[in-house]
């Protein structure tokens, strides 16, 4: 059985996978703060949450997440979680997905990469929650050194994109500014996302930040969202009306 026990699809087709477990403890995170994909309606959020907490949702199995994916015509897969490269199946899900022609994107903060995940992934949005050791310690609870150690190993692999989360607190213009210069100075060429924390910080302040980043690292931007999303489609679990 995976770890896998949450899937939505976006209006584009691709589909989001939540793989369960992490071993870190970011403050910020997103999945400590709701197990459902962020994007769903409240009350199809609620609902999911009784049924997990009535423990009647199971974890899929690789068959279940290929027969999922196909029959919805699924032609990329984001891989999140949690964290997805502690679920042991998933160089499997991988390697039975690619059978059917389906992408995979690994969203991950990069801790277990190995070489081979990154030759079969489409994608690595490989997260660096600081650079400042003591910083990542106060964020994450956990050391950077593996993190940073798999990020010059694979940063010019041509699959990565570099990620962290800016929260105007511990992570700052400065630290971000820090990131930009280790990642240039291993390819010049990497996309850098910054996210704004999920629990709010100024966005004038983040903009202005990523204007000053961009003198050293061109690619740093962050997504804009401009019209209203539309909601995903819950390909799993299924709930009832
Ligand atoms: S590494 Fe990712 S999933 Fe794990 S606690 Fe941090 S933000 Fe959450």
């Amino acid at each position: 059985m995976t770890r896998v026990y949450h899937i939505v699809q976006f209006d584009s087709g691709d589909a989001y996978l939540t793989f369960d477990g992490c071993t870190w403890n970011c403050y910020y995170c997103v999945w400590r703060m709701s197990r459902w994909n962020i994007c769903l309606p409240q009350e199809v959020k609620q609902k999911l949450e009784a049924l997990w907490n009535s423990k009647s949702i199971e974890f899929l199995s690789v068959d279940d997440i290929v027969r999922i994916l196909v029959k919805n015509n699924v032609k990329k897969a984001f891989f999140g979680g949690g964290e997805p490269t502690l679920d042991p199946e998933i160089k499997a899900i991988i390697r039975a997905l690619k059978m059917k022609d389906i992408d995979v994107w690994i969203i991950t903060n990069g801790e277990h990469l190995d070489d081979e995940l990154v030759s079969m992934a489409k994608g690595i949005t490989f997260s660096i929650k600081a650079l400042d050791k003591k910083l990542h310690f106060r964020v994450t609870g956990v050391s950077n050194e593996r993190v940073l150690d798999n990020f010059r190993k694979y940063a010019k692999s041509g699959k990565i994109v570099a990620e962290t989360v800016y929260d105007g607190k511990y992570i700052k213009c400065p630290e971000i500014a820090r990131i930009a210069r280790f990642i240039s100075s291993l390819n010049k060429e990497m996309s850098f996302r910054i996210d704004p924390v999920v629990q709010g910080v100024n966005l004038e302040d983040l903009d202005r930040c990523i204007e000053e980043v961009r003198k050293i690292l061109p690619t740093t931007y962050r997504w804009k969202i401009n019209s209203p999303r539309k909601f995903p489609k819950l390909l799993y679990p299924q709930i009832g009306d």
